[in-house]
């Protein structure tokens, strides 16, 4: 008896579940077929990068966006649209960079300058800069070695950026350390300066910038990240014995904390509006290049999103957040604001997903569920096949919404589009609108869709 009465039910909730997947299936149709029909997301990738340009906190241009963020958002009509402030640092570079090195060779002075961009947040070197001879470093152990001929030298950390690592990612988690510690872990011993070989494995000669951290112990020492064109003539000057003498002039200044904002929209939930779901990327960039990758293909397929969630009527049943994050590259303030925020307000955050890894072609979406989530997830993966996402992470997120998870134990992904190219890019004067595909970031957004789509309809954990 309790077997016949098991099977029928057993079969009802297969037959359901076939059901929903097929409705699933139609409408994720349904959300690529809208935004590979539009181009919105690339003509507001065009306005970004062309109109407003690079946008690092606290900037003139941060504002801009600011409120071009806004009004785009409104365009799309969502139940809310709003800035949230928060205290953000204000960094300037101050004027151009300058690095020269020079050596002996047949009896003649040879100068060479160097393509250079100073560290985000470090400070300049004052209008003479500094000048001393080069002590070429491999790594922290080989620093700490040579700790007794760092005193009034100018230390170059000849790093490698992991190129037998397949992942590019891998290599950034393990070599940003040093753009981050090697001021001052070299002023520890005196240094006067740094020269960093960029976090890139590309060909060209473009300096990657990115952020620095003092140690308040030591003297703020300038540092610089070199183009690898140039790392590789130094390295080769080097083991050839000559003693390069090199200038940093640099002209770096922290100014006081100033305003910024996040820019939110939200379409409210009809069954459950106390329970949130966040999407976005980062609106500030680098104060080089155009900031097209990083982030701004980030910012425009979570607007994308929002656009055809409307364009079709979705209605969903829990309140999405559309969030552009004001602080992602020099302090995280925005991501911080947001969480401490949401926590403040006692809301609901039951799943966030960021995109900031590029709008190259899809590849993997990364997820830091628990089991009852993943199980969820192993189920939608064949909806995502044909649109090009053939891996899945058991851990994933991002820089902004990592606080989320922090305060709130949210559950997080991070869209993970292919990486071998985005390093050749990120943090660059050559990371421009012309540098962005236009299928592929059209791709990047659907993927993303389909799966807040999905946490909306069933939740996650
Ligand atoms: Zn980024």
């Amino acid at each position: 008896m309790r077997k016949l009465v098991i099977i029928p039910m057993l079969f009802t909730v297969f037959i359901t579940k076939a059901q929903d997947s097929t409705q699933d299936s139609i409408f994720i149709k349904r959300i690529a077929t809208n935004i590979l029909s539009s181009n919105d997301a690339y003509d507001n990738l065009w306005h970004l990068t062309k109109k407003i340009g690079n946008r690092l906190a606290g900037s003139p241009t941060m504002v801009k966006a600011e409120n071009w963020g806004l009004d785009v958002f409104k365009r799309y009509q969502p139940d809310n649209a709003y800035l949230q402030a928060c205290m953000v640092p204000h960094w300037v570079r101050g004027g151009k960079d300058v690095s020269t090195v020079s050596f002996t060779e047949k009896g003649k002075t040879i100068n060479y300058t160097l393509n250079v961009l100073a560290l985000g947040n470090s400070q300049g070197s004052g209008p003479k800069g500094v000048k001393a001879p080069v002590l070429t470093v491999k790594s922290f152990d080989d620093l700490e070695a040579k700790k007794d001929q760092v005193k009034g030298r100018i230390v170059f950390f000849d790093i490698p950026f992991g190129d037998t690592l397949i992942n590019p990612f891998e290599s950034y988690r393990v070599y940003a350390g040093y753009r981050g510690a090697a001021p001052s872990r070299s002023a520890k011993y005196g240094a006067v300066g740094v020269l960093l070989r960029s976090m890139s494995h590309s060909t060209d000669n473009f300096p990657h910038t990115g952020a620095t951290r003092y140690n308040d112990s030591f003297p703020k020492i300038p540092a610089v990240a070199v183009g690898l064109k140039d790392v590789a003539k130094m390295s080769k000057w080097a083991a050839e014995g000559k003693q390069l003498m090199a200038l940093i002039r640099t002209n770096g200044k922290m100014l006081p904390d100033t305003i910024g904002h996040n820019v939110i929209a939200e379409l409210k939930g009809t069954e459950f509006p106390d329970e949130y779901i966040t999407v976005g990327g980062h609106l500030d960039s680098w104060d080089v290049g155009e900031g097209a990758h990083d982030d701004g293909a980030g910012v425009v397929q979570t607007i994308e999103i929002l656009r055809a969630f409307k364009a079709l009527g979705y209605q969903p049943k829990r309140t999405i957040r559309f969030v552009l994050f004001a602080n992602e590259e020099n302090g995280l303030k925005g991501g911080t604001k947001y969480a401490e925020e949401a926590q403040a307000k006692k809301e609901k955050h039951i799943f966030a997903l960021e995109s900031d890894a590029g709008g190259f072609t899809p590849r993997t979406i990364g997820i830091s569920t628990n089991d009852t989530g993943w199980a969820k997830v192993e189920s939608w993966k064949k909806l995502f096949a044909q649109y090009n996402i053939s891996s899945w992470d058991r851990s994933g997120g991002g820089a902004d919404i990592g606080p989320l998870n922090r305060l709130l134990k949210t559950p997080l992904a991070g869209y993970e589009p292919d990486s071998q190219r985005y390093f050749d890019f990120h943090h660059t004067d050559n990371d421009r609108f012309e540098m962005v595909n236009i299928r592929e970031l059209k791709l990047g957004a659907i993927n993303m869709a389909a799966l807040i789509y999905l946490v909306d309809k069933y939740g996650l954990e």
